[in-house]
């Protein structure tokens, strides 16, 4: 018998998760030098990584021989201060998404269910596959998060409900109010997970910590991959309420899931404020600059709050397909269940320029 037969049957269902196209990858398909190619398919930080960073990595990697601080204590001090919590509210993951895995681990099994939005980051039906739990999927008009909806969908063998806040591939966020209503419905038997990767983009986010300071069960996502520039070294963090914190701080996490170089650079780039503020900069002048581009051909896109935008252009496989022999690399939108639409991540003025350019010509040729 092949060994499939034993492997459990929801592992080999799986669809694997899809990243963005690697740049080295490309650049060697093509036969040009990577620094050829503009990579607009992961929501990175066009500008790099927080300087002050680098010089915490540089620093950091003279002590590689040495295991890390397992507890992350002073990572997790500092970012426990810069919100006015205690360190037990605070958890690291090998970037968040190691955190998504941990809550699942401890909530999940085959008679639960986890909720997310329709078009919510797909990330979270893969961890309820892998669990072989029920992922239960809730309609997203117009791309927005329903939390009424969500709530209504809540049964007693619920455990977890995701809200990608702004959401990852649409950019929409919902506001306050209708967190607000929500949270008023949330049973005990639940835990509300807010995942707000894209969290220090928009001018004035819904405040969710608010939560964690009433102990309700909550926990909040961020990470060190989208505006502080450090997607590489895989660190992300949660803030949840004790009682939640615990379970995967103390019992389910790698005794060093978040290794020492990344620690050092994710401190330094919690104080980077110049670094963020540059950032946010570049990234409202490229949005203006596509929003203004992409209504001016009549192009379909979501407003967004995040550092991306999901754009209508058809058929975005071949969209994807064409842009790429081209140098620039998108997201195509397939696997969201969004065949029509591609995910471009704002760039620098460059990036952006030379992606919309190659979108033109693209698109150009697909009508003759
Ligand atoms: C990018 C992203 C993350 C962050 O993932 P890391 O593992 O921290 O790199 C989490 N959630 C959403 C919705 C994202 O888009």
């Amino acid at each position: 018998m092949p060994i499939d037969q034993y492997a459990n049957s929801f592992v080999c269902n799986l669809v694997a998760y899809e990243p963005g196209k690697p740049i080295d990858e490309t650049a060697r398909e093509l036969g040009l030098d990577p620094s050829q190619i503009v990579k607009v398919a992961s929501n990175e930080n066009p500008l790099g990584p927080s300087p002050l960073a680098k010089i915490a990595i540089r620093e950091a990697a003279e002590e590689s021989h040495i295991y890390p601080d397992g507890g992350g204590y002073r990572l997790r001090s500092a970012i426990a201060d810069s919100f006015s919590m205690d360190i037990s509210n605070v958890i690291l993951g090998n970037g968040s998404n190691e955190i998504i895995e941990l809550l699942c681990h401890t909530f999940l099994n085959r008679d639960a269910e986890l909720i997310a939005a329709e078009h919510a980051f797909v990330v979270y039906k893969l961890m309820a596959t892998l669990f072989g739990a029920k992922y239960v999927e809730v309609p997203d008009p117009g791309f927005i998060h329903d939390l009424d909806a969500m709530a209504d969908a809540i049964t007693q063998n619920t455990r977890l409900v995701f809200i990608a806040n702004p959401n990852n591939p649409t950019g929409t966020m919902v506001g306050q109010e209708a967190i607000d209503r929500f949270m008023a419905r949330l049973p005990d038997h639940v835990v509300a997970v807010f995942d707000e990767a894209y969290f220090e983009f928009p001018d004035s986010p819904p405040d969710v910590l608010k939560y964690i300071h009433q102990g309700k069960n909550v926990c909040v996502l961020r990470t060190f991959s989208k505006i502080h520039g450090l997607a590489a070294l895989r660190v992300g963090y949660g803030l949840a309420s004790k009682n939640v914190a615990t379970f995967i701080c103390q019992k389910q996490r790698q005794p060093f899931n978040v290794n020492s170089i990344a620690q050092a650079a994710a401190l330094a780039a919690l104080g980077d404020t110049d670094h963020i503020a540059k950032t946010r900069a570049v990234n409202q002048a490229g949005m203006k600059f596509y929003e203004k581009e992409l209504a001016a051909r009549g192009l379909e896109f979501v407003p967004s709050f995040a550092n991306f935008l999901l754009v209508k252009t058809g058929d975005g496989d071949q969209v994807f397909r064409d842009m790429l022999k081209q140098g620039v690399i998108v997201r195509a939108m397939s696997s969201y269940k969004l065949p029509d639409w591609v995910r471009i991540s704002i760039g620098t003025e460059a990036q952006n320029q030379r992606c919309l350019e190659v979108l033109d010509s693209v698109l150009a040729a697909a009508t003759t």
